[in-house]
């Protein structure tokens, strides 16, 4: 977000409602703040005169959403003799006071300044994390990560952990005698596999108290401990004494991108990794198709029934009816779904770990195309992803495709609250628009629209379009294992999704005994379903 500021900083005046003077008991002024070539000015309306403050040397602190402090060392003007000036200033909201700490960032960046300086001479917000995300969602995330019995329940996802496992020891070449960087070791799970591929030496950063257990567990296997050294704290805020020849990390979410944690990714990626360094995996994909799903549906505008009640102990509830309806449809759908639910083709969008940059992530916009290879009623979008470890070995996907082996993340389905009819051969478009919030989640918006079809067509009208909003961090888990459903007269079975997969799928396991733990276990992880917030 700090790069759609351009160069308009500079020029911007920050609104402040109000300025507090911290070595006087006056009362607070309105005025604005603005940054100069060195200093960063603030006018209060009264009195009007303006404070100067160098950025070289003075601190700038995030006190809270829309406040913040500025202070600087006393001047040596004789006047304010060795006492140092302080102002308190509040934004008239949350963006403006992101966009001045933004500023104040970039102008550290261009002024090459903060290297220069001895810690914390010139200080914005903590890090990248705390100017992103809300404080309360973090403490709960990382407070939920702490607990053994969440990461036990990744650990017993085979499909995860055996694909990570068959990827980094089948790619030996790529980790022997290298310096790792596990980016959110949770366990330390991770950095025991790179240890037992040949890693020099892996750097376990885990910023929950997880990192005491993954100490005590990687001390307890001995032979690998040496060439392991677990860091608390944050990917954003820790400083690691070498550059990493590879980064290895679990950081997808439900959707790829739920919990934001590609972003640490990417951002440790900025910080640790050598520019011909390898990430584990270096690319993920989000697949999406359209689907139908008659039971889904009514269950979904059932759950809103109760609000239809006149009579509840006397009561009309039906006013907020259409708002519980709105609800249950905001909820996107994780579960595991039988393939033949979809009506069309997959399409996929790339996001390439490597390359990417953090803000890009911040909005992602998919523009959708699909043709129908049925006529039926098209309840909304099916999506789900695969990342991909690109080893000099071999190359593995992991992937939680439906009619795969189930892992933890299932799939995830947005239902439309007003289903739209297709034929055979219609073409299906839309957008789905993923909106980055504090709640380290997403808003999600999606729209499908049928063009028209037969007569008329050439003018390209629409015919029907529907769209829902929904929020990722709130899902309805609704525990179902793959069902063979019903084949409609007009449907015959297809394998849409094998078909498109076959040419990626990549060497099959060479060691039978992990083939053998690759088997679904969703039972085993009906607890684990709160795993990914
Ligand atoms: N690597 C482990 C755990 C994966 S879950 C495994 O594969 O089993 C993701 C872990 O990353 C959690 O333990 C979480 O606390 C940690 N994490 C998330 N964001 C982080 C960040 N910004 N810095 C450090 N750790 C982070």
């Amino acid at each position: 977000m700090a790069d759609s500021l351009g160069q308009n900083w500079k020029n911007r005046d920050f609104t402040l409602s109000s300025i507090s003077d911290l070595s006087s008991d006056d009362a607070s002024s309105p005025g604005i703040a603005r940054f100069t070539s060195d200093a960063l000015q603030i006018h209060p309306e009264s009195p009007q005169i303006p404070l100067n403050f160098d950025l070289r040397t003075a601190q700038i602190l995030k006190l809270g959403p829309v406040q913040s402090l500025c202070t600087m060392e006393g001047s040596d003007d004789g006047k304010s003799g060795s006492y140092s000036t302080g102002v308190s200033i509040k934004f008239k909201n949350e963006e403006d006071c992101a966009a001045f700490h933004s500023a104040v960032q970039q102008w550290i960046k261009e002024n090459n300044v903060q290297g220069n300086l001895p810690n914390g001479t010139l200080t914005t917000s903590k890090s990248k994390f705390d100017e992103k995300i809300e404080s309360s969602s973090a403490k709960m995330y990382f407070h939920y990560y702490g607990q053994l019995l969440h990461q036990q329940n990744m650990l017993q996802d085979y499909v995860r952990t055996g694909t990570y496992y068959a990827a980094v020891i089948e790619n030996r070449a790529d980790f022997t005698g290298r310096v790792v960087v596990d980016v959110g070791a949770g366990s330390g799970i991770l950095s025991l596999f790179a240890a037992q591929a040949g890693a020099k030496h892996v750097y376990a950063v885990e910023a929950s108290e997880m990192a005491e257990y993954a100490r005590k567990l990687i001390a307890g296997n001995p032979k690998l401990a040496q060439r392991i050294t677990v860091i608390k704290g944050r990917v954003e805020d820790v400083e690691l004494p070498e550059k990493a020849d590879i980064l290895i990390s679990e950081p997808m979410g439900t959707l790829l991108v739920n919990e934001r944690m590609l972003e640490s990714y990417v951002i440790a990626r900025d910080r640790f990794l050598t520019p011909t360094g390898k990430m584990f995996p270096g690319v993920g994909r989000i697949h999406m198709a359209p689907f139908t799903d008659e039971y889904l549906f009514i269950e979904i505008a059932n759950k809103a029934l109760f609000w239809q009640q006149q009579n509840y102990y006397g009561v009309d509830l039906t006013p907020l009816h259409g708002t519980a309806f709105q609800g249950y449809f905001s909820q996107p759908v994780v579960d595991a779904f039988d393939p033949r639910l979809l009506i069309a083709p997959p399409m996929f969008h790339v996001l390439d770990f490597g390359k990417m940059k953090e803000e890009e992530l911040y909005e992602i916009d998919i523009p959708l195309r699909f043709i129908a290879s049925v006529g039926t009623r098209v309840h909304g979008l099916a999506c789900w992803f695969d990342v991909l470890f690109n080893g000099s070995t071999v190359q593995r996907w992991l992937t939680t495709a439906p009619g795969s082996p189930t892992t933890h993340w299932y799939q995830l389905r947005c239902v439309l609250s007003q289903p739209i009819y297709v034929m055979a051969g219609q073409e299906i478009t839309g957008r789905l628009h993923l909106i980055a919030h504090n709640a380290q989640s997403y808003t999600i918006y999606l729209t499908l629209s049928a063009k028209m079809w037969g007569p008329g067509a050439e003018q390209g009208g629409i015919l029907q379009t529907s769209s829902c909003k929904l929020d990722l961090k709130e899902p309805y888990y609704r525990m179902s294992q793959p069902q063979a459903y019903p084949v409609a007269q007009d449907q015959q079975p297809q394998p849409l999704v094998q078909t498109q997969d076959i040419h990626i799928q990549s060497q099959e396991f060479e060691e039978p005994e992990i083939m053998q733990q690759l088997s679904p276990n969703s039972c085993a992880q009906i607890d684990s379903l709160m795993q990914k917030i």
